[in-house]
């Protein structure tokens, strides 16, 4: 199963709602958390409504180096290429994830500290 049941990433896709984007492609589109937990914390989403890493099928390969690249790319955008940055994605309850829409968190701009909490 990848496809997803729509969430407020699929009204941010579809510009139903505001959201401040940083990046798009045909596949991918990224933008500012709402609630942002370092100086730069940057969204990144397939447009293809997967639920997770969990739910990610092999026909979905492509998609998933394109977050990975967009993240890249991204980064350097922002800036955060000389000091690093974090890519995390927070997947089912354990993993503490609250929107089903498979997303990557890019936080920048400060010390991300290990291990998370
Ligand atoms: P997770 O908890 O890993 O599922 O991450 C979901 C993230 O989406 C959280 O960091 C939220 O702050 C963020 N978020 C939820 N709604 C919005 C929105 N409308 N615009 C931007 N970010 C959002």
């Amino acid at each position: 199963m990848s496809a997803g049941g729509d969430t407020i990433f699929g009204k941010i896709i579809r510009r139903e709602i505001p959201a401040t984007i940083v990046y798009e492609s045909e596949t991918v589109l990224a933008f500012r958390d709402i609630n942002p937990v370092a100086p730069v914390h940057i969204v990144v989403i397939p447009k293809k409504p997967v639920v997770s890493v969990a739910h990610a099928e092999v026909e979905d390969k492509a998609i998933l180096g394109e977050l990975l690249l967009a993240c890249g790319e991204i980064a350097r955008q922002e800036g955060l290429d000389s000091n690093g940055y974090r890519i995390v994605s927070n997947i089912g309850r354990d993993g503490g994830q609250t929107v089903f829409h498979l997303h990557l968190h890019l936080l920048g701009g400060r010390h991300i500290n290990w291990p998370p909490g």
